[in-house]
């Protein structure tokens, strides 16, 4: 009985490719323009908290989803603070 294991669900992070379990990733969505958490419906994504520690990083994600940056970092910065 107990070696019937129970899986933690795995992500992988968008930014890094890494996987990680769930819980320890950020999961967000685009929202016409704008990134936002996720709203529960939609496609969504996960990004790391240490690629959201890594300027480099979110530099490229803020090209890559078209972001204006000080929004975008100031937005990430909260979520990972708030856990
Ligand atoms: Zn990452």
């Amino acid at each position: 009985m107990s070696s019937i294991k129970k899986r933690k669900p795995i992500r992988m992070c968008l930014s890094c490719r890494q996987r990680a379990v769930k819980k320890t990733l950020v999961r967000l969505q685009q929202n016409e323009n704008e990134i936002v958490s996720y709203q529960g419906i939609g496609r969504s994504f996960y990004i790391c908290h240490e690629c959201i520690n890594n300027e480099k990083k979110i530099k490229g994600l803020t090209k890559r989803f078209k972001q204006d940056k000080e929004r975008f970092i100031k937005f990430l910065k909260e979520l990972v603070k708030n856990g």
